[in-house]
């Protein structure tokens, strides 16, 4: 469902971050992006939603070739992948669940956006979406009041609320203390296998990678080295 022919990227500078990628991604795979900094996870990850261009070859979400879309297919694009931050990305002086409801505003009908008003079914998602990450008791907590690894679980809650098919993570853990992180990264298994989400995450942890993700993609110089299920990885990355 998301697939990498001959795919490179070259940034307005002239580095070239990606070359000649080559992948296939089934709906329902959770991926490990491993590689040291500037290896080109972050640049891969982006093209998928658009953030970035690609400058040759083909990138196909869902059978879509996405660098022919334009405005309203790139927001299409971006409703169907959720991205989550190393940084969160709240609003940590407001509640959990108003930081939630805010994955539904592109789709409110311009008066309900300026009033900022909810609909009862939007709190009922936005609840269920904080028990998926196992937050539910905390959905009416200033996000400032929260620890780092609850609030990327907020993150991930709005994240799945928005019912994306799937899900990129850049460097989701990296600020967080080891136990958090294996929680987190638990949070995506879970997620993963009850929603069928495809999730794909940037990770310079390769323990945390192998311990829960199924397939795990080395970048190195921009360049994929290795590919194969977490089991079989050594030392080859
Ligand atoms: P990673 O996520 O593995 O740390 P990145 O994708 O962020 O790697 O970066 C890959 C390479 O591209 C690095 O050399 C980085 O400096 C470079 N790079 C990233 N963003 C830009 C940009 N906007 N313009 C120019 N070079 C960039
Ligand atoms: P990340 O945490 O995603 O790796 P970085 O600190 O590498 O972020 O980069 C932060 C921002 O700067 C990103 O938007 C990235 O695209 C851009 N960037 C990174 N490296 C370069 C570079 N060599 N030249 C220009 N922009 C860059």
């Amino acid at each position: 469902m998301i697939e990498f022919k001959q795919v490179h990227k070259q940034y307005p500078n002239g580095l070239v971050a990606l070359k000649d990628i080559n992948l296939s991604i089934d709906q329902g795979e959770y991926i490990a992006i491993i590689g040291l900094s500037g290896a080109g996870k972050s640049t891969l990850l982006r093209c998928i939603n658009r953030m970035h261009d690609i400058s040759e070859g083909t990138l196909t979400v869902e059978g879509i070739e996405i660098s022919k879309l334009k405005g309203r297919g790139i927001r299409q694009l971006r409703r169907k992948i959720g991205m989550i931050f190393q940084s969160f990305n709240l609003v940590t002086r407001i509640s959990v669940i108003k930081n939630v409801l805010v994955a539904f505003v592109p789709e409110m009908p311009f008066w309900r956006k300026t009033l900022g008003i909810f609909t009862e079914d939007e709190k009922r998602r936005a609840l269920m979406s904080l028990d998926k990450v196992g937050i539910l008791d905390k959905a009416y907590v200033r996000v400032d009041q929260l620890s780092g690894g609850q609030q990327q679980r907020v993150a991930l809650a709005r994240t799945l609320a928005q019912n994306p098919g799937i899900i990129l993570a850049d460097e989701p853990v990296a600020s967080l203390d080891p136990v958090t992180a294996n929680q987190v990264m638990e949070d995506f298994r879970r997620i993963n296998e009850e929603m069928n989400m495809t999730v794909i995450i940037n990770i310079h942890h390769v323990e945390l990678a192998l311990a829960y993700a199924t397939r795990v993609i080395g970048i190195r110089a921009g360049e994929v080295v290795y590919d194969g299920p977490s089991q079989e990885v050594n030392d080859q990355v």
